[in-house]
């Protein structure tokens, strides 16, 4: 039996050095507790790897460290223009000709008119897309020429307001963050629509319900918290709803005077909107169709 013994030890020698020469080349062979951290190959384990194609949001929310001045895409759904709004750079410079570039953005959709923006609306929409971290706004409707803005009060015709949602948020969720983090604002709800009203406004806040679909006559809820409190905010459908205002939306003005109540609309522009300094709008006139 003795003679044995050596020849078992030399096995037992070639199969350890085996094992840990195939063990640093595959990774995969389970190790022993106390070394697996020393010898493990380098690199992500199964499941995390770092590829991102096809799922940049995850990503931004999750992994991308916090960046200082992080950019916003705006996405106009009308003209499928896109603008990628960032209010400073990385020095904490403002960022030159972005209230130029937010008026051109917001220019009316049915007529190409280009007019000034109020400058607390683009710092406003730019709140509302860091919120929500690689989230998409789309934008609906910005400025409306009186020959297109039915309502005369209605603060898109004074470059004060911005229909939107942000895509993958409900608009509930939407309508509530705005309400709770901005002040002197408009909110108009659409429960029977796709976007949220934000504009803004000199005095108190306002807050509507219009239970309206798309095409549709104004139908205001006499007491909006009231309805938001009992839940009939979201199970009021006042008429037939036609489902084909899905597709037709983006063709259609909204229902006409479905702006703030004649009350509550402002009348004068919140702050001058030319007074921001490094803006030329001099060159910002109608583009053609
Ligand atoms: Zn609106």
């Amino acid at each position: 039996m003795s003679t044995r013994r050596p020849l078992f030890l030399a096995a037992a020698l070639v199969f350890w050095a085996w094992s840990a020469k195939a063990e640093s080349k595959v990774g995969a062979r389970p190790v022993p507790a106390t070394r697996s951290k020393t010898t493990s190959p380098v690199g992500p384990p199964p499941g995390r790897g770092r590829t991102t194609v096809g799922k940049p949001t995850h990503v931004a929310a999750t992994r991308t460290p916090r960046v200082r001045n992080p950019t916003v895409e705006l996405f106009q759904v009308n003209r499928k223009e896109t603008l990628i709004l960032r209010l400073k750079d990385d020095k904490g410079r403002p960022v030159k000709g972005l209230q130029r570039r937010f008026d051109q953005f917001s220019r009316c959709h049915y007529t190409n008119v280009v007019h000034p923006m109020n400058p607390r609306l683009v710092k406003m929409l730019y709140e509302v897309g860091k919120h929500w971290p690689g989230k998409r706004i789309e934008v609906f409707s910005g400025y409306r020429h009186p020959n297109v803005a039915k309502n005369p009060h209605s603060p898109h015709m004074q470059g004060l307001a911005c229909d939107f949602r942000v895509n993958g948020i409900a608009n509930t969720e939407l309508r509530d963050y705005l309400r709770k983090t901005f002040e002197r604002v408009g909110v108009g709800y659409y429960p029977n629509s796709s976007f949220v009203h934000l504009d803004a406004r000199k005095d108190r806040s306002a807050f509507w319900i219009d239970y309206s679909g798309p095409g549709e006559r104004a139908m205001y809820s006499a007491a909006p918290d009231e309805d938001l409190k009992s839940g009939r905010s979201e199970r009021f459908k006042p008429e037939k709803i036609d489902p084909s205002w899905a597709t037709q939306d983006e063709e259609k003005e909204e229902p006409t005077g479905s702006e703030a109540a004649p009350s509550e609309a402002p009348r004068v522009p919140e702050q001058s909107p030319s007074g921001g300094g490094t803006e030329d709008r001099a060159g910002s006139g109608a583009g053609s169709p």
